[in-house]
């Protein structure tokens, strides 16, 4: 399809070409990165871009939907399924929209909302105070230990008997463990809130069973479809029964027009993808090289906040290296391996500056990675941060990057053929 684009755009055509090459020559260890199955990239391809489908299957406001209605139910019927949840609304068109939803269809504006802080771990989204949701809402931001950089219940607890918020939110963004979704849940009943959970980062994890699951506590659960889960771009809001139309409101006509009905389309392939139990190998592989990754790095003397991980992702503190996050990252960058900064739990430095680095195994993994290979990117990562100031020995680095890389080629569909390759 993309080579078709030449015909009609021969400027934007290269600019994809480009980027696709830079995406199967590069070691992506952004956590919130995947690559997406040919199924997923096609049907979010595909004629349903074309289609107007305001309201919900049964409901619209619109005709023409004789095939949207079956899309969209099917998506939702797959979702429910898949996460054992009452009802399932796959309109939201991403997480960030999916979170205000959430708030909006379970309290008013102006009341209290408690989630993890930015800089600790939590989502913008979460109230954070450049967020909208920190203007529309009165944001109480919770913390981690600062010292093990592990949630800390009797703190939010603490904080939520006094703040006594009407959401208590669970989930975050750099957050390296696994979310304890009962405990919130108590906490959240004590104090008569409702409790959202986020998971947006570990939604594959969850359906795989290898993260216990918020479903049987939260009042409502949000993800993204498009980072662990590997779906499309997008996001979902699934909840017990006596949300369901609160929440189905609050995202239509409450928040959006129209859904995006090829991302819903995509989506149900991807529920479908994700209940095989080849997504649950591939969803222990990503934490089994988390694992790795995380072992060597710490025989390397690098600090990890939490001292580990549970799930994708690793979040360096670089303090000990004395490197800053934004200058590894830039280096890194420059051999091929793609990462992004990040605060670390209570860091002294600008979030423009931070002292840490964030990073996550779910887009090496659907490339084929395993452990060993995990392991030798903990070596790359070394040899940069030793050699931050080299560009001889990051580019050379960038050549065995580019080796790996060409070892374990990423889905098929993303090669795209380039009359100019080099
Ligand atoms: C990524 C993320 C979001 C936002 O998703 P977008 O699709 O980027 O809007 C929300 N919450 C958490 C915890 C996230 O990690």
């Amino acid at each position: 399809m993309i080579n078709a684009l030449e015909q009609y755009d021969p400027q934007i055509c290269e600019l994809i070409r480009q980027e696709a090459a830079r995406q199967s020559g590069s070691i992506r260890l952004i956590p919130s990165e995947n690559y997406v199955s040919k199924a997923v990239m096609l049907a979010s391809g595909s004629c349903l871009t074309n289609k107007y489908a305001e309201g919900y299957p049964g409901r619209r406001y619109y005709e023409g939907q004789q095939v949207t209605d079956l899309i969209e139910r099917t998506a939702q019927e797959r979702a429910k399924k898949l996460f054992k949840a009452d009802h399932a609304n796959v309109q939201p068109y991403s997480g960030s929209v999916a979170n205000l939803a959430a708030y909006a269809a379970l309290i008013d504006p102006g009341e209290t909302i408690m989630g993890m802080s930015l800089s600790h771990g939590g989502h913008l989204t979460h109230g954070w105070k450049v967020s909208l949701t920190s203007k529309f809402y009165n944001s109480v931001p919770y913390p981690v230990n600062p010292n093990t950089g592990m949630l800390d219940f009797d703190k939010i607890e603490e904080l939520a008997m006094k703040h006594r918020p009407k959401i208590i939110i669970s989930g975050a963004t750099a957050y390296p463990r696994e979310i304890d979704f009962e405990i919130f849940g108590q906490i959240a009943k004590k104090v008569d809130a409702y409790m959202v959970s986020d998971i947006a980062h570990i939604a594959g994890l969850v359906v795989a069973g290898i993260h216990k699951s918020p479903v049987p506590y939260a009042d409502v659960v949000s993800t993204t479809t498009h980072k662990t889960l590997r779906g499309p771009r997008g996001g979902m809001l699934l909840c017990k029964e006596e949300h369901a139309k609160k929440v189905d409101k609050a995202v239509f006509p409450g928040l959006q027009g129209g859904p995006h009905v090829h991302t819903m389309t995509a989506i149900a392939v991807a529920m479908a993808e994700a209940d095989t139990t080849e997504f649950v190998a591939y969803a222990k592989q990503i934490v089994e090289n988390a694992k790795a990754l995380a072992e060597k790095l710490l025989e390397y003397g690098f600090d990890l906040v939490t001292g580990g991980t549970d799930n994708h992702l690793i979040l360096i503190d670089l303090r000990s290296k004395k490197i800053p996050g934004k200058k590894l990252a830039k280096a890194l960058d420059r051999a091929r391996i793609v990462t992004n900064y990040n605060t670390i739990p209570g860091d002294p430095a600008p979030p423009m500056n931070p002292n840490g680095l964030r990073i996550g195994t779910p887009a090496i993994t659907t490339r084929g990675f395993k452990q060993g290979q995990a392991k030798q990117i903990a070596d790359f990562i070394k040899t940069v941060a030793e050699n931050i100031d080299n560009e001889s020995i990051i580019e050379q680095v960038g050549k065995e990057v580019l080796l790996l890389c060409s070892q374990f080629p990423v889905p098929e569909h993303f090669i795209i053929p380039n009359k100019n390759n080099k």
